[in-house]
């Protein structure tokens, strides 16, 4: 079936719900609904057999109800409505609750039930319930429905209150006045209060003067103080006494001032100096403590095995965290016991690093650099591990570098249901390290390595086991899943197969190394990550702050990354999914849109580099040929742009040494006359680049001139030779203004790999030769046309987008994904006299990472690069095989994974140049 969510974020349980019934072969659309028009939008689009809401905000709008199918997942048992569910009951501490899964009508959640289940509450976080619980009863219940609904005969049953399992009712929206606290209240109180209100809105308090939402509450049983005070401070968490006793917070928001967004860090870093005079609570990681407390790390040893447990709120790692993990990992390591036990945490396994709190500092760049450094060096350490077996042992969900970090052990288990995200793109197109690209591959294969990091999509733990990912998934409850590992890494240890074991694993270590230092594996990565930190391309950065404002940014960071509204984010298979994993649900109405001003990307001063390249480049030519490299223009009429063009061709010419001349021939000139002329310059060993200006009089044809000028003076790559070349990843003369979109893209080091290039313009010029050079560069390419339609909706997608349509301002800032590079082409004039390009400059610079200016982006640089190419042309017709030094020309024909496929290329190569060869007599 073809299945759309409507969701007002992809979190938990909607992943959950994605993965499960992607595994069942159902097709299913996630559309974050921000809007009615959104919903509408996608269900007149997708014509959806059913519509399910796993978690929705928003009413469905009754023309959608009316004729379709559609099913609220309602955290609640049946009767019960209103949207804070189980925030009630939380506070009311109910023995039991459920989910309902009903069906949309005009009365909110009071639809015809299809489905419901039941649990037993236990004392957690809603959050927490919510990840378990709720997420395990709305899977079965979903499950249910879609078997009732695929028998096309049940009726779903009315709400009747008067029925005896209909035990709900209407509750109110909660208020922060139903949650506050009095400190003096007994700490269950005031834990129920906290938990009923995380991860979202949280309690609203005032800690020492500072008005913070609270977060993440844990029981203390034996630090006791005045109710209110804050008596100790440890792993980031402050511990404050309460009427009975006292209870650890571990997150705090600050309330922004003036309504400024603001977001969750860990309590200490939030309160700051203000805890100066509280003492720190030191607990050793394997320090035995009696009674209830908090701590992130800790360790524990039974029968040979010790369990290394590390509980990072949300799943995320800070630098501090990493390398307090990779310390307790090294002490443990010294005991005398034979498997260690990764057991992450119980919601969380790890979602890699801490955006947070690299958002939180002065340098983000430099932080994250250090984080991803603090991440590699853990990682590091469970590879070279030689005296133990590992297992990671994962109880909750794992993203990014969380999953890499499990697939250092030597076993990896997870518990049935948790959902893991293989990949890091979705963060701005992060390339990802700790040792992925060692690591991934040696479990599910090179290419499922490659597919599982470019589709961007959340997997099953069944999914997850089938590649390989994983050795096996059991248990669906937590404590089970302990017991079971518990079991397993006991039975390991007093295996015999143990040594043998431990034997394999170091010899396949030392022929690893061999065949690739580890060192090698990251300095490659961290290359790209560098990139990604401190390149030109800023999507990492507006991904990053996007991610933890949801959205919405503070006004400090207008005018750099600013915030914004509007649009919706749509999730299918292979679109991008961007970062969630369910840690950060986005708040109402977020549409992963926001603003910034793009980097501008100077064309003049590029081509003023690459003509000081040029000049080095022609000193050495005259040096060695004793003449200058010629170039012959030829125009046809009086075509004023192209007179133009001309001119400026001849003035760069001059400047650079190239000897060049221009052929003005009277507009009705024959077609003859144009041949005999451009066969004269072909046999003229003075020129060695010919160039043709277009537009020619309509009793010329383009055609024959490509088929005239000699390939290897055929400098602007019009020839059917160059093209051919082009097509077929040969070294190639290239259409100018098409590699000078390169020459811009490698300039700025606009890693290419793997991007979505979208591509306004089929034409001959620009279009289909940039399409081609891009693909080479192992870009995902989409070219669009006249005939293209919602261009909008293509042109979003973009990580880089260029446009060469023609049109005034076609491209505006809501057809612009933010951060993405924008590279216009246009050179349009308007009635006044002024030139604008295809991009609505003013606006898109506001959301783009980058942007050409027109005039003085592409335009520069395109007949430098023809005159680069005529020097390379002067340099192969006085026989020497040159470099092909133009970056847009060094583009290396797919020769990426595929050795194959590169040996016929250099075969067919070596072909076409034997046969170049040989053609070039005709030529002369
Ligand atoms: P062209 O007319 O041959 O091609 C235009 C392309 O854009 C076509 O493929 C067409 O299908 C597509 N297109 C037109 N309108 C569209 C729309 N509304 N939606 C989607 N696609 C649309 O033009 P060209 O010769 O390739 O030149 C394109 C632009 O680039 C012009 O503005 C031209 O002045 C400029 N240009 C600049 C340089 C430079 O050096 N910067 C060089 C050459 C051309």
């Amino acid at each position: 079936m073809k299945i759309v969510f409507f969701t007002t974020a992809h979190n938990s349980l909607s992943q959950r719900a994605f993965v499960e019934l992607v595994d069942r072969g159902h097709t299913v659309i996630v559309v974050i609904a921000s809007s009615e028009d959104v919903m509408l939008e996608a269900v007149e689009r997708e014509h959806p057999d059913l519509i399910v809401a796993p978690m929705l905000k928003k009413v469905i709008p009754a023309s959608i109800w009316q004729q379709h199918t559609c099913i609220i997942v309602h955290p609640g048992i049946k009767g019960d409505r209103g949207p804070s569910s189980l925030d009630w009951a939380i506070l009311n501490a109910c023995e039991e609750w459920g989910v309902t899964l009903l069906q949309a009508g005009a009365e909110m959640d009071a639809g015809d039930i299809w489905a419901s289940r039941t649990f037993s509450m236990r004392g957690g976080s809603k959050s927490h319930l919510y990840r378990h619980e709720v997420t395990e009863a709305a899977i079965q219940g979903l499950l249910e429905t879609i078997a009732k609904f695929e028998s096309k005969t049940f009726v779903p049953e009315p709400l009747d209150y008067s029925r005896k399992d209909v035990k709900g009712c209407l509750q109110a929206c909660m208020k922060q006045a139903d949650r506050a606290i009095d400190w003096a209240e007994p700490s269950a109180s005031i834990l129920r209060k906290i938990r009923c209100a995380d991860s979202f809105p949280g309690i609203l308090d005032t800690v020492l003067g500072m008005q913070c939402y609270l977060y993440d509450a844990h029981e203390e049983d034996v630090l006791r103080g005045t109710p209110g005070q804050i008596i100790a401070k440890r792993d980031g968490a402050i511990c404050r006494a309460t009427g009975d006793g006292a209870i650890w917070i571990t997150h705090l928001k600050q309330k922004g001032t003036d309504g400024q967004p603001s977001f969750k860090l860990p309590a200490t870093h939030v309160l700051g100096d203000r805890l100066d005079h509280v003492q720190e609570a030191p607990l050793a990681v394997d320090q035995w403590c009696i009674g209830r407390t908090y701590r992130e790390i800790w360790y524990e040893e039974r029968h040979a095995v010790g369990y290394l447990h590390f509980d990072f709120y949300n799943g995320a790692m800070s630098t501090d965290q990493c390398q307090r993990l990779r310390e307790a990992f090294l002490l443990i390591r010294r005991r005398p016991t034979k498997v260690i036990v990764l057991m992450g945490g119980t919601d969380f396994w790890s979602n890699g690093i801490h955006l947070n709190m690299i958002e939180a500092t002065d340098d983000p760049a430099h932080e994250s650099w250090r984080n991803i450094q603090a991440m590699n060096d853990l990682v590091r350490e469970l590879i070279t591990t030689e005296s133990h077996l590992v297992i990671s042992a994962l109880q909750g969900t794992a993203g990014a570098g969380g999953v890499i970090l499990a697939l250092a052990a030597d076993c990896v288990y997870a518990r049935k249901g948790i959902v893991l995200h293989p990949h890091y793109k979705g963060m701005g197109n992060l390339y990802g390290s700790e040792y992925w690209t060692y690591l991934l591959p040696k479990r599910v294969g090179r290419e499922k390595a490659r597919e599982l990091t470019e589709a961007l999509l959340p997997i099953s733990s069944r999914t997850a086991q089938q590649i390989g990912l994983l050795d096996d998934a059991f248990e669906e409850d937590a404590a089970s899943f302990r017991e079971h590992i518990r079991e397993l890494a006991e039975e390991l240890a007093s295996s015999h197969r143990y040594e043998p074991m431990l034997e394999e694993k170091r010899q396949a270590r030392k022929n690893d190394e061999e065949r690739k230092p580890l060192q090698v594996y990251r300095n490659e990565e961290l290359q790209r990550m560098w990139l990604n930190f401190f390149g030109a391309d800023r999507s990492y950065h507006l991904a990053r702050k996007n991610f933890v404002y949801k959205g919405l940014m503070p006004d400090r960071d207008r005018g750099d990354e600013r915030g914004r509204t509007g649009g919706h984010v749509e999730f299918t298979a292979g679109h991008d999914a961007g970062w969630h994993y369910g840690r950060q649900p986005a708040r109402d109405g977020y549409c992963g849109r926001a603003s910034m001003t793009a980097e501008i990307l100077d064309g003049r001063a590029m081509s003023a580099e690459m003509k000081a390249e040029l000049r080095g480049e022609m000193r050495r030519f005259v040096e060695k040929q004793g003449q200058a490299p010629g170039l012959g223009i030829v125009r046809v009429g009086g075509d004023a742009a192209s007179g133009v063009y001309s001119k400026t061709i001849l003035r760069v010419a001059a400047d650079v040494g190239i000897t060049a001349h221009l052929e003005q021939l009277p507009v009705n000139t024959s077609a003859d006359e144009l041949r005999a002329l451009l066969v004269q310059l072909n046999n003229d060993q003075a020129v060695h680049g010919i160039l043709v200006q277009m537009p020619l009089p309509a009793h010329l044809s383009q055609k024959m001139v490509a088929a005239t000028i000699a390939s290897s003076k055929d400098i602007d790559g019009i020839s059917s030779r160059s093209v051919g070349n082009l097509f077929l990843g040969l070294p190639s003369f290239l259409p100018s203004t098409a590699a000078a979109v390169m020459e811009i893209l490698e300039r700025t080091h606009m890693p290419l790999e793997g991007r979505r290039v979208v591509v306004i313009s089929r034409s001959n010029v620009v279009g289909k030769p940039l399409g081609m050079m891009l693909l080479q560069k192992n870009a995902t390419v989409t070219i669009c046309h006249s005939y293209t339609t919602n261009l909008a909706a293509l042109t979003r997608q973009a990580d880089v987008l260029v446009a060469a349509a023609g049109r005034p301002r076609l491209v505006t800032d809501e057809m612009v994904k933010p951060g993405a590079v924008v590279i216009d082409v246009g050179i349009n004039a308007l009635p006044d006299g002024g030139i604008v390009g295809d991009v609505d400059f003013a606006s898109v610079r506001e959301v783009a990472g980058a942007i050409t200016p027109v005039p003085g982006g592409v335009g520069p640089l395109t007949n430098v690069v023809l005159l680069k190419q005529c020097v390379q042309a002067a340099w192969q017709l006085a026989g020497e095989k040159k470099e092909w030094t133009s970056t847009a020309c060094q583009i290396s024909a797919y020769a990426g994974n595929d050795a194959d496929h590169w040996h016929r290329m250099v075969a067919t190569h070596t072909i076409v140049s034997a046969s170049w060869e040989i053609a070039k007599p005709r030529f002369k």
